[in-house]
């Protein structure tokens, strides 16, 4: 496939695909980059440094075998508590037995242990123990300082090692463990595009990853995972001073009642098109393509309402991680993606309102009225030259459907730009906004078969550009 092709064959909206066993293997890392992945997701939670980093090896071999920049995005577990081993694996439990969480790590029948060592400390009784992603519950009925001593609400199989969620309870575990840490500074050593933390409660945790990641000179966008009511309480405040977000499904909806959940999803959304975010929406988005190359109608339905809601980005878990169909997955997911975009949002004037209060007005303004001029004119192209992407980001935020390229002499921006909605960051483009970068585009949309004599391209250069100007338009014609 030929990467015109792909710029005709993919979805405005971006793909996050999980890598592990299922799509590790080069061939097929190649074939899910060519199905429609932008931003291949490392998980730290699962699997061996010495796996990541032959994953990001991979990665980068197939972003130069493909022609177009990937983003690799490096996932911090934060304090995501976990049970330890247990006396019978799985083990059944039955409404209204009793477990007891005891400290240490020898465990006899009827006993818990976990990763969380002030875990009995900070429970109470009536407490409510969530385990196995919420399918199983247990309410705290005495506690001493030995151990916790539960029953069980709601059965289940329990297996070792599985995430344990106490909703309401306030835990003193810092966001970032030592374990985040060295894994960010990992990040930091293969040069992350971007670097995401769980379980974020608090502004500060975000403030504490970016400081942490220019200790060690990186440039990799902080993304938040909003999966704590905490966080959601703080969500305006955690969206300003991070660089992304993650709306993280998987543990928000134990976390908080799943039935407030999809709501939640819309306001995440909201508050990053008000404050010029990305945003991905993430878990089970296609969950049943683990093992049926079709996916339920519900979860098709799933794809295109993140869209409408205006997200940035979908991602895949399970579905690329360890599930039977990774290419189908991600094959499917852009098909939905496509369209949706197609169906439902061609002609709408900006999807959301685009306050973009973070965005210079300047910036915004040239940005929109580009927007404007090239719907005017019929061109049949946008280009974007960009230093740091904020001016891509501000014309993705404008959601309209003219193909727009982004170039900039920086990879790590065109890295960046893989999470930027209806984006094509474009490698290669000479760095001055004169006429050697006007003949450039004028070439290599002919060769794509984008562009033909007669047809006008609206480019626009953001601050940073040139020293001495703020933003500027340009209007070409393609010569015969
Ligand atoms: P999170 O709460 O951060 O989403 P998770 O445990 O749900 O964590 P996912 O990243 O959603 O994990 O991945 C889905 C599944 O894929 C995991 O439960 C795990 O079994 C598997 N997986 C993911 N990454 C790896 C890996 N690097 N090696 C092995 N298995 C993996
Ligand atoms: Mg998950």
């Amino acid at each position: 496939m030929t990467e015109s092709e792909v710029l005709g064959s993919r979805a405005r909206t971006k793909i996050v695909a999980t890598i592990g066993p299922a799509c590790q293997d080069r061939a097929i890392l190649e074939k899910i980059v060519l199905a429609g992945v932008d931003i291949c997701r490392l998980n730290m939670a699962h699997g061996s440094r010495s796996v990541h980093e032959q994953f990001v090896a991979t990665i980068r071999e197939v972003e130069q075998a493909v022609g177009r920049p990937l983003g690799i995005l490096v996932d911090l577990a934060g304090p995501k508590i976990r049970l330890g081993q247990l006396t019978e694996d799985p083990l059944p439990c039955e409404v209204d037995t009793e477990l007891t969480f005891v400290r240490g790590e020898q465990v006899e029948p009827g006993q818990l242990t976990c990763n969380y060592t002030r875990l009995i400390d900070e429970l109470k009784v009536d407490d409510r123990v969530l385990m196995a992603d919420g399918t199983i519950e247990m309410v705290v009925l005495e506690r001493s300082d030995e151990h916790a001593r539960c029953r069980v609400l709601q059965g289940g199989l329990l297996r070792s090692r599985q995430g344990i969620n106490l909703p309401g309870v306030e835990l003193s575990a810092p966001t970032l463990s030592d374990v985040d840490r060295d894994n960010a500074i990992w990040a930091a050593s293969v040069g992350a595009d971007f670097v995401s933390l769980s379980f974020v409660r608090k502004p500060d945790d975000m403030v504490e990853l970016r400081q942490l990641l220019d200790q060690y000179d990186s440039n990799a966008l902080t993304i938040a995972k909003i999966e704590k009511p905490k966080a959601l309480e703080n969500l305006t405040e955690i969206v300003k001073v991070s660089d992304g977000i993650m709306v993280a499904r998987g543990d928000l909806g134990v976390e908080i009642d799943v039935a407030t959940m999809p709501v939640a999803q819309k306001q995440i959304i909201d508050a990053c098109s008000i404050w010029s975010k990305p945003v991905i929406v993430a878990t089970q988005m296609l969950d049943s393509m683990q093992r049926s190359s079709r996916p339920t109608r519900a979860e098709a339905t799933d794809v295109a309402n993140a869209i409408l809601d205006g997200t940035d980005a979908c991602m895949l878990s399970g579905e690329t991680a360890i599930g039977d169909y990774p290419v189908e997955s991600v094959a499917m997911m852009n098909r939905i993606m496509k369209s949706t975009e197609q169906m439902c949002m061609s002609g709408r004037e900006q999807l959301q309102g685009n306050q973009d209060e973070q965005v210079n007005p300047v910036a915004s303004a040239v940005v929109r009225g580009a927007g404007r001029i090239a719907d005017e004119i019929h061109a049949r192209m946008v280009v974007v030259v960009t230093k740091s992407g904020a001016t891509a980001l501000t014309k993705a935020k404008q959601r309209d459907f003219i193909p727009t390229v982004a170039v900039s002499d920086c990879q790590r921006t065109l890295r960046q730009m893989c999470l930027y909605w209806g984006i094509h960051p474009l490698p290669g483009a000479p760095e001055d906004f004169d006429q050697q970068l006007v003949s450039f585009i004028s070439r290599w949309g002919q060769e794509q078969g984008q562009l033909q004599p007669g047809d006008r391209v609206v480019l626009v250069g953001g601050t940073g550009v040139k020293d001495e100007v703020h933003n500027l338009v340009l209007i070409h014609q393609v010569h015969e």
